[in-house]
């Protein structure tokens, strides 16, 4: 038999990807299986093996959510199976998360466990909310406690007469649902009418929107605006803080959610600038960047690097696999000789710095005709050997005006651009579940992958595409062009995104 596998009962934070813990993060990308909830944001998905077995526990549309005994059964059998797995659970494991309960069922099985603790959302909601939940000036303790109970018990196990007695910031999770009865059980037992109360929704994430009232009012609010879990609430005089302390949704991105369609490996970028706006990014990867159909012809173009007049590159993919090959080949950076190097865009351009070589040209412009006009400037192109190394299939004005120009042209097809068959965070399901306010195309290849996806097209979802090409690609395929970046790169972008929702 198998050696038996591990379970490690990871938090996965509130939501906000930086809340991962170092060691959260460590156990995900280690992970052979992954077992996750509802809570717990899938984008850290991510960070997990290509291979790596993902299964989601909570609510599916149209399917009931796994039971508690199900959960426990696939953890342990996995475990069985000789795998380490990885129970990702939103906040942390031991604060109403059953955690124990899983625990005491590894237990029960002889399966080794670890707990990695996580940042909770009673703390770090009323935090992203700028609530405080002490504070010198108004109180000196905290309390947390469930609205939501376990069905089973036949008596109420919150006791409203000790809380009222407590007073302090008390904080409930679970419950929105509950929050009038809640309420008036404590107006009941003498809690001050208009004492301050906050609900934070989708705390940390940019979909965070938080309510506030009073024990008096809170309840019709909730109804009067659809006001939905998961929430935390918050009672007390901490709350009234919020006033000044509030930043989170304050943020120009806050409460948009957009998908970024690049693949994988190049979305966090992007995905990162987005997120550090306050949005609330989906990356629902596209396309695939895959070793060229014949790498031996490549390998072979490389190899000969040093005897070409000009190098070309035209996107940080092709810089990769370039020198991916060449390191391979050579071990000294010496051996590419003579041959001088243009880099079309600035990414291009920092992707060859980062391998230690100069740019010797970089047009102001981002397109092969920008090029041109530049290695003219240097001199006659003719009979110039240049290598281009560029993806399968790219566009060929450059290599054809190159050749018009007299240049003695070989093109290197570096990379190839393949679709993305994989889903492994459920990123479509979330999309056509919960929609989007925008969808960001990077490249031609990204929207038209995209579209062979077949996915309905969310209400309202508005379009940003980085250059004229790849919004000519998009209004070809009949899509309407909401937002064109002026620089054709990611922080040209996000720029043109930032500027599109604050107008
Ligand atoms: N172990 C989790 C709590 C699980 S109970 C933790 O430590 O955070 C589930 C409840 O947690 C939800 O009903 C809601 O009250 C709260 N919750 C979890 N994540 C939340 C979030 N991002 N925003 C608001 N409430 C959240």
């Amino acid at each position: 038999m198998a050696n038996k596998g591990k379970v490690i009962l990871v938090g996965a934070g509130p939501g906000d990807l930086g809340l991962v813990t170092l060691r959260a993060k460590e156990c995900i990308e280690q992970a052979d299986a992954i077992v996750y909830d509802h809570l717990a944001n899938p984008e850290m998905l991510r960070w997990a093996r290509d291979d790596a077995e993902i299964i989601y526990a909570g609510k599916q549309a149209g399917a009931h959510a796994m039971s508690q005994e199900e959960i426990n059964k696939v953890l342990v059998d996995l475990a069985q199976s000789g795998k380490n797995v990885v129970r990702l659970k939103g906040g942390d494991p031991f604060v109403f998360g059953r955690g124990a309960e899983e625990a005491q069922a590894l237990v029960a099985a002889g399966i080794e466990f670890e707990i990695v603790p996580g940042i909770t959302s009673a703390i770090a909601g009323p935090a992203y909310a700028g609530i405080p939940v002490t504070n010198r000036a108004q109180t000196s303790h905290v309390t947390f406690f469930t609205g939501h109970e376990d069905p089973a018990k036949t008596e109420s196990a919150i006791d409203y007469e000790a809380l009222a007695k407590l007073g302090g910031t008390q904080v409930m999770l679970m419950g929105v649902e509950r929050i009038e009865a809640i309420a008036n059980e404590m107006m009941s037992r003498g809690v001050r009418k208009d004492l301050p109360v906050a609900l934070v929704r989708w705390a940390t994430t940019g979909r965070q929107q938080t309510l506030t009232g009073t024990l008096e009012t809170i309840a019709k609010k909730v109804v009067d605006l659809a006001f939905e879990p998961p929430a935390v609430a918050v009672f007390g005089e901490v709350v009234s803080l919020r006033d000044t302390l509030k930043w989170h949704e304050e943020q120009p991105l806050s409460g948009k959610r957009i998908v970024v369609t690049r693949s994988r490996k190049q979305a966090s970028e992007l995905s990162d600038q987005l997120s550090s706006l306050g949005a609330d990014v989906i990356e629902l990867p596209t396309i695939r960047i895959e070793p060229p159909t014949n790498l031996r012809e490549f390998a072979e173009l490389v190899q000969d690097a040093h005897g070409y007049d000009w190098i070309i590159f035209t996107s940080p993919n092709g810089v990769n696999a370039f020198f991916e090959m060449f390191y391979k080949l050579y071990d000294d950076a010496r051996e590419i000789g003579p041959a001088r190097i243009a880099a079309i865009g600035p990414a291009t351009a920092k992707r060859v710095r980062d391998f230690h070589l100069h740019v010797d040209l970089q047009p102001e412009e981002f397109v092969a005709e920008g090029l041109i006009r530049e290695l003219q400037k240097v001199g006659s192109i003719e009979n110039e050997r240049i290598l281009i190394a560029r993806a399968e299939k790219a566009r060929d004005v450059l290599p054809k005006m190159l050749s018009e120009l007299g240049a003695i042209v070989d093109e290197g097809f570096a990379y190839r651009t393949v679709p993305e068959t994989r889903d492994s965070t459920g990123a479509r399901r979330r999309l056509l579940e919960e929609g989007a306010d925008l969808i960001t195309f990077t490249s031609s290849s990204t929207v038209e992958n995209f579209l062979a996806l077949g996915l309905p097209w969310p209400k309202g979802m508005q379009v940003a595409s980085i250059g004229p090409i790849t919004s000519q690609t998009a209004r070809e395929n009949g899509l309407k062009i909401d937002i064109e970046a002026k620089r054709h790169d990611i922080p040209g972008l996000v720029e043109a995104i930032r500027k599109f929702f604050s107008a």
